[in-house]
């Protein structure tokens, strides 16, 4: 297994964004927490940088979005989530209990969802699908 090691600073530079310590951090923020809100992100980031605002934050993530170093998706009725994990077109779990996000890889093949079985003309971009139901700690609590 080789993970991809995330060197903050190399992915701004690579995403044609300037460096700053709070693109770092958020960056680094994301790589210890996946699926975090953009709440999430400001809490993990405002310890180490205590001059950082939620605003600096938000923008952060949307700069981040919008270079496609992150990924962001809004399950219906919850915050948006913010990820590193791009481009491979995963899924989501989500339980409805506690909220907690589990990543899914398409069943078969690279990303056999983003075929439709009638496309009605579209060039399709992106496919998204969240599974929604209960975790098995929710489930089992539930006894
Ligand atoms: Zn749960
Ligand atoms: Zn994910």
């Amino acid at each position: 297994m080789s993970a991809p090691v995330l060197d903050p600073a190399v992915a701004l530079r690579d995403a044609g964004l300037r460096v700053t310590d709070s693109r770092v951090a958020v960056l680094g923020a994301l790589a210890v927490r996946p699926h975090a809100s953009a709440d999430a992100v400001f809490a993990e980031v405002a310890p180490t940088l205590p001059r950082a605002s939620r605003q600096s934050v938000y923008n952060a993530l949307s700069d981040f979005v919008d270079a496609g170093i992150v990924r962001r998706i809004e399950p219906a009725g919850q915050s948006m989530l913010f990820e590193l994990r791009v481009d491979d077109n995963h899924h989501h779990l989500i339980c409805t209990g506690c909220g907690v996000v589990k990543d899914v890889d398409c069943a078969v093949g690279a990303a056999p969802c983003l075929h439709p079985s009638d496309d009605h003309g579209f060039q399709i971009a992106a496919a998204e699908v969240t599974y929604w139901g209960v975790c098995a700690a929710c489930a089992a609590s539930a006894d």
